[in-house]
């Protein structure tokens, strides 16, 4: 409809349309409010309601327990890599741990991909020193780090808990393909340390256990809503500090999540239209449901990885099948010049957006919430006929 393609963008990416059509329409004049949500102020009532609206709204569709915080925070997911590091060691939890133990506390990192490694990175940056708990897998053949499975649990090195200030890691790895399936991790770290993880880019597709979480961070663009908000659940104990104003010297405030949690996320202007539009978003996914969802991704993607698996030799996937995305779905061809013919011909057949990310080649399809299946049996028939002409 309205000559739209299919968008398989990694992020910024498709949004259901019913909410872009809701958008539309109210764009002008927002609900007989005189003016545009863009233009209205954040200390204004209508406003409140919408950002009071968003919050209720995924609270109740990834059943959020009273005793974590829904904050909507800028910076993007890399704004979280750091101040996940920095609010841990701010809260009263690990520094109670620090003085009983005597020392610094280490933080375990799960490095599964390019975005864990980057937030292992920023920690470093800032003068942390990160235990790796695991770093892909060992290619046999060419003695490197891969990033196309997770080892199995019991090589994972998870420091002494009492020693461990937090464990961290991505769900999904946007860039490379790989998923950890549900609890994974949950279940791998003892429940006294605080379990963080970064859910950018498969939040909202599948149910999540909020409880077994420290705090859950999340970019919008790609299962929520515009770019320009990030998602953080945090659980309260988590913000709670220390009088000693030692805690919050190396804090920015605009990285501090209490000095949001204790302004109703708004202690400055937030980005208002974004927030707007995730609201809308949170609802539609509320009316289909996380296990709708949740049925439609494994659907969807069983579609594809099933032609994938059916020319192993033609459509070369990179990833341990146990480990695969259900959101991102990354393969190659056989040479980088058929490569390029397969995504100059999609486009031509009204697909966009399928070229894997710059550092890793080849081919990435991505299939968030808001693509119907059909997008997918779009992509698939492309599929069995570009290999039909050139396997
Ligand atoms: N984490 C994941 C899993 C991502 O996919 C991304 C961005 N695609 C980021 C973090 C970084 O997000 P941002 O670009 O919003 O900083």
């Amino acid at each position: 409809a309205h000559g739209r393609a299919w968008n398989f963008s990694a992020g910024p990416s498709v949004l259901p349309l019913s909410v872009l059509e809701e958008v539309q329409h109210d764009l002008l004049n927002y609900k007989g409010h005189g003016m545009s949500v863009l233009e209205m102020s954040h200390r204004s009532k209508v406003y409140s309601e919408i950002i009071a609206d968003a919050e209720a709204t995924l609270r109740r569709t990834l059943n959020v327990p009273d005793n974590y915080s829904i904050l909507f925070l800028q910076g993007g997911g890399t704004g979280e890599f750091a101040a996940a590091y920095l609010n841990l060691f701010a809260s009263k939890l690990v520094r109670d741990k620090q003085r009983k133990l005597g020392k610094q506390l280490s933080c375990d990192y799960l490095v599964t991909g390019s975005w864990s490694t980057n937030g292992l990175k920023e920690v470093k940056r800032l003068g942390g020193k990160p235990n790796v708990v695991v770093n892909g897998v060992m290619s046999a053949e060419s003695g490197e780090t891969s990033y196309t499975s997770v080892p199995p649990v019991v090589e994972w090195k998870l420091g002494n808990p009492d020693e461990t200030a937090f464990v961290y890691y991505c769900e999904n790895e946007t860039v490379h393909g790989v998923e950890l399936p549900q609890n994974m991790v949950v279940d791998a770290v003892d429940p006294s340390v605080p379990v963080i993880c970064d859910m950018s880019s498969n939040m909202l597709s599948r149910p999540v256990d909020v409880k077994r979480f420290g705090a859950i961070v999340a970019g919008a663009q790609k299962n929520m809503g515009p770019a320009g908000v990030t998602i953080a659940i945090v659980r309260k104990d988590l913000l709670e500090r220390d009088d000693d104003p030692e805690v919050t010297r190396n804090l920015p405030s605009v990285l501090d999540w209490c000095y949001f949690d204790n302004a109703g996320s708004m202690p400055h202007t937030p980005p208002t239209f974004t927030i707007y539009v995730c609201g809308l978003v949170f609802k539609w996914a509320e009316k289909q449901g996380l296990e709708a969802l949740e049925q439609l991704r494994e659907a969807r993607s069983k579609l594809v990885y099933d032609e994938i698996d059916a020319h192993p030799e033609f459509f070369l996937g990179r990833v341990d099948k146990r480990y695969r995305s259900g959101m991102n779905l990354v393969f190659n061809l056989p040479t980088p010049e058929l490569e390029a013919q397969f995504v100059l011909e999609a486009a031509e057949h009204n697909m966009l957006q399928l070229k894997g990310h710059r550092k890793l080649g080849g081919i990435r399809i991505s299939l968030y919430n808001a693509m119907p299946i059909e997008g997918a049996k779009t992509f698939v028939a492309f599929m069995k006929d570009f290999y039909a002409k050139n396997h």
